[in-house]
C-alpha cells in the first residue's frame, strides 16, 4: 500500500480505505461526517417516535383495502428482525415479509425467519433466484478479481424485492438499514454499488451460461422510476427509534425465540467467505472496521474493544476452509481453481464498464435532498 499507515484516533478506520482523509487531530472523515452531518439530523428519541407514528398513520391510510401496508426484506439477521418487530408490534402495521433465497443462507438465518413469522403471525413470501444463474454470475465475479464478490447476491436481492413491490402495487418498502450499526458505510473501493452496467460487463467477459431470469434493478429504476414514476417509497424506520444492537437482540430472543449468531452478515455462507477471507486476505479490506467504527460512534463499543476484536482473525481457519470447499463444489470448480482466481492481479470497478458517474450524480442529488447522509466514496 503506498503512503504511510494511519488509523483514526476516534474510530478504527484506517488507510486500508485508500480515500480516507484525516484532520489535524487525526480524526477521519467518517467521524467528521458522523458528527457534522448524521448526528444533527438523527432523532432517535421522542421526536423520532412522533415522526414514525405519523409515517405509520400514512401507511395505514394508503394500505386501506389492501392486504398489506408495506413489505420488509427479511434476512433473518438482527437488523431486519428488529425492524419487523418494531413495525408489527410498535407501529401496528401489516407487513409482508419477503425473503430472497440465493441458496447461501445458513440454517440460523432461515430458522430466525421462521421464528419471526410464527411468533408475530406474519405472511412470508420467498423469492428464489435461479441458482444456476447466480452461480454463473458469482463465478464470473471471482474470475474478474474484484473485491465486491457479494454484488451478485446483493443486487439480486435488492432487485427481487423492489420488482416484487412494484408488481404487487405495494408502496412502502421498509429496510433494516440504519445509522446505529451502519453509520460508517463501507467505502466504494471495498464494496462498490448496485451497478447493472458493471454486472453485465463482468458476465459478458467471464460468464458462461444464461443470465435471463436474474432480477435486475439499477439505480435509475430504483431512485427515479420506482420512486417518482410509481410512488414507491423506501423507509428506514430503525433510524427513528433507539436501536441498541445488544438490547434489540435480547428483546428478540425473549419475544420471538430469535437466535443470535456470530457476526453481522454471517448468516450467509458466501458472505461469510467473502467478508472473512476474500476481502481481507486478497485486498486487505476488513469490513469489521466499518461495523466496529459504527458501534464506536454510536456508543455501543469502545475503541479498545474494537482494536481487540480486530486482532482476531475474521473467522476461524477451519470454517474458512469448509466454506471454501462448499463454495467450490457449488460453483463447480476445484479448490486449485479458486486459488488461481485468488492469485490474479487485483482489479476494481475501473477495470470494467460501469455507470459510476450517473450513480454519483444520483447520490449527490440524494445528499442535497437530505435523503442520503452517509459518506459516499
Ligand atoms: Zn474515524
Amino acid at each position: 500500500m503506498p503512503g504511510k499507515y494511519q488509523i483514526c484516533t476516534n474510530c478504527v478506520m484506517d488507510t486500508s480505505d485508500p480515500q480516507i482523509t484525516f484532520d489535524e487531530q487525526g480524526q477521519c472523515d467518517f467521524c467528521s461526517n458522523y458528527y457534522h452531518t448524521i448526528l444533527p439530523s438523527w432523532h432517535a428519541d421522542e421526536r423520532g417516535w412522533m415522526e414514525l407514528e405519523a409515517l405509520a398513520l400514512k401507511m395505514k391510510k394508503d394500505g386501506k383495502g389492501k392486504q398489506y401496508d408495506c413489505i420488509i426484506g427479511m434476512s433473518g439477521g438482527v437488523d431486519s428482525s428488529y425492524l419487523t418487530y418494531i413495525v408489527k408490534i410498535k407501529m401496528d402495521l401489516r407487513p409482508l415479509l419477503v425473503t430472497v433465497d440465493t441458496g447461501w443462507n445458513l440454517d440460523v438465518a432461515n430458522e430466525n425467519v421462521d421464528r419471526m413469522v410464527k411468533a408475530l403471525g406474519l405472511d412470508l413470501e420467498t423469492i428464489t433466484i435461479d441458482y444456476e444463474e447466480i452461480n454463473a454470475l458469482q463465478l464470473a465475479f471471482l474470475k474478474a478479481a474484484v473485491p465486491y464478490q457479494d454484488l451478485p447476491q446483493d443486487c439480486g436481492l435488492f432487485a427481487a424485492l423492489y420488482n416484487y413491490a412494484n408488481e404487487k402495487g405495494i408502496k412502502y418498502i421498509l429496510t433494516g438499514g440504519n445509522y446505529s450499526t451502519e453509520c460508517v458505510k463501507p467505502p466504494l473501493e471495498w464494496t462498490y454499488i448496485n451497478d447493472v452496467t458493471m454486472l453485465k460487463d463482468i458476465f459478458r467477459r467471464f460468464g458462461n451460461g444464461k443470465f435471463e431470469k436474474y432480477p435486475l434493478c439499477g439505480m435509475f429504476k430504483k431512485r427515479v422510476w420506482y420512486r417518482y414514476g410509481k410512488g414507491i417509497q423506501v423507509l428506514w424506520p430503525l433510524n427513528y427509534v433507539k436501536y441498541d444492537k445488544a438490547e434489540a437482540t435480547k428483546i428478540l430472543e425473549a419475544k420471538v425465540g430469535w437466535k443470535s449468531y456470530d457476526k453481522k452478515h454471517f448468516e450467509n455462507r458466501f458472505t461469510r467467505f467473502y467478508e472473512g477471507y476474500w476481502l481481507p486476505r486478497k485486498f486487505g479490506y476488513d469490513k469489521r472496521r466499518c461495523y466496529d467504527s459504527s458501534m464506536i460512534l454510536t456508543g455501543q463499543m469502545t475503541r479498545e474493544e474494537a482494536l481487540r476484536d480486530l486482532e482476531q482473525q475474521p473467522y476461524d481457519e477451519q470454517t474458512a476452509m469448509e466454506d471454501k470447499k462448499y463454495i467450490c463444489e457449488r460453483l463447480g470448480i476445484t479448490e486449485e481453481q479458486m486459488d488461481e482466481f485468488f492469485a490474479l492481479p487485483n482489479k476494481t470497478y475501473r477495470d470494467y464498464k460501469n455507470s459510476l458517474w450517473i450513480i454519483n450524480m444520483a447520490v449527490r442529488l440524494a445528499m442535497l435532498l437530505g435523503v442520503e447522509k452517509r459518506n459516499f466514496r
